[in-house]
């Protein structure tokens, strides 16, 4: 598995294939090509499908800028190779000058066409929950300290600005308001549920709205292009943040032991990222918010002191219970579903672990079981409902 700096990573929303990646190839072209003075992209597959509402086209023009960029959408044409397929071409003078297809592959990462894919290099040295359940066992780790033996001292300052931006992120979410750019008329809600304080309030009832406020705070950030941390996708930005800060508020929690939940959380994501896949438009949702939430409960496990099985079975009743969730965002914005569906799946992991403190030694699922099904399940899914826009809630919403 790669280090945790691969999955936690900062950018603008809202996508991490559909703005971060995308931004990534522009500025590697602009580096490699120098000369060029326009640029025509073209977008294939899901960037061309969803690219509009994932705000694909404006990254693009003020990345490239101040020269002129034409941006074309190309939903004919298959892609051979990945479904978030995009070519620039480079002109001078009137001239075609420089061509390249890029691959935004996930995560914010990208490979580039007729080179070799850049690897970041494997950090640890094992693959599956099972062998790092045996390693931690043999020599009585934690899973934070198992991060820690493989990434070394820098994972500390690494996770704590991820920490920092995570809560950068809630606060400007709160203060905006207003409606989200894309036409849908999507109104900011963080604020209103964050204020919306009543006397005498249950415990629940404010547990509730609070990390809800905090989801919708992160992920209409993201929604509106603001900076995130992918966790594990832009997407799907908002729920670790929305437990983390809750129960930090809530139990008085020190900033260390979020950094040590945030790096359990992160082994699990990258479990899923290694063995199966975080990308929506390959494997739907499921893939986004259902692994975001497998993450936020492997974390509150952790920071409830919880065992290895204990965190392992709280990480996998979210995944089996998010099999087969399609992504559908209306417009292909990144709005309805996806804002409100972050603040289920926290307020959810809340409840899975829970449920993984009762129930752990009962349980016939292990987490490799669920995430290789979660990947044959996306696999399946129809295209409409993998980040195309054209199923679900996008096909039948007018
Ligand atoms: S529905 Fe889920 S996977 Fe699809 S764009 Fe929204 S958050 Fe991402």
């Amino acid at each position: 598995m790669k280090s945790l700096k691969e999955l936690y990573k900062t950018g603008r929303g809202p996508s991490s294939s559909h703005t971060m990646g995308p931004t990534k190839a522009c500025m590697a072209f602009k580096e490699e090509f120098p000369f060029c003075d326009g640029y025509e992209v073209t977008l294939f597959g899901s960037l061309s499908a969803t690219g509009k509402g994932h705000l694909t086209d404006k990254v693009i023009t003020e990345t490239l800028a101040p020269k002129p960029v034409k941006v074309v959408f190309d939903d004919k044409t298959p892609c051979k190779r990945h479904p978030n397929t995009m070519t620039i071409e480079g002109f001078k003078d009137g001239v075609s000058a420089a061509k390249r297809t890029y691959y935004s592959v996930g995560g914010g990462a990208i490979e580039i066409e007729g080179f070799p894919s850049f690897d970041p290099p494997e950090v640890y040295p094992h693959n599956s929950f099972d062998d790092i359940k045996k390693f931690c066992t043999e020599n009585k780790l934690k899973l934070w300290q198992y991060a820690e033996i493989y990434e070394g001292d820098g994972l500390w300052d690494y996770l704590e600005n991820v920490w920092q931006t995570m809560n950068d992120c809630i606060d400007a979410g709160l203060k905006a308001d207003g409606v989200l750019e894309g036409g849908l008329g999507t109104v900011r809600k963080a604020r209103t549920l964050y204020e919306q304080y009543v006397l005498n309030e249950a415990q629940e009832m404010r547990e509730n709205r609070l990390v809800c406020a905090y989801a919708f705070a992160a992920s209409e950030q993201n929604a509106g292009g603001g900076i995130v941390v992918t966790a594990p996708t832009c997407g799907s930005c908002g729920v670790i943040p929305a437990v983390f800060r809750y129960l930090k508020q809530k139990n008085d929690v020190p900033d260390r032991e979020i950094l040590r939940a945030l790096a359990t959380a992160g082994i699990i994501g990258n479990i899923v990222k290694t063995n199966a896949s975080i990308s929506g438009a390959e494997c739907g949702c499921q893939a986004e918010v259902g692994v975001a939430c497998s993450m936020a409960s492997a974390g509150i496990a952790s920071l409830y002191g919880m065992d290895l099985d204990q965190i392992e079975y709280a990480a996998e009743i979210a995944i089996e219970h998010h099999l087969g969730l399609t992504c559908d965002p209306i417009c292909g914005l990144v709005q309805i579903p996806c804002i409100e569906r972050n603040a289920v799946a926290a307020l959810r992991a809340l409840n899975e672990v829970t449920l993984a403190d009762f129930l752990s030694d009962t349980r016939k699922i292990s987490f490799d079981v669920a995430v290789k099904t979660m990947y044959e399940t996306g696999r399946d899914l129809a295209g409409g409902y993998r980040e195309t826009a054209q199923g679900g809630l996008a096909k039948i919403y007018k």
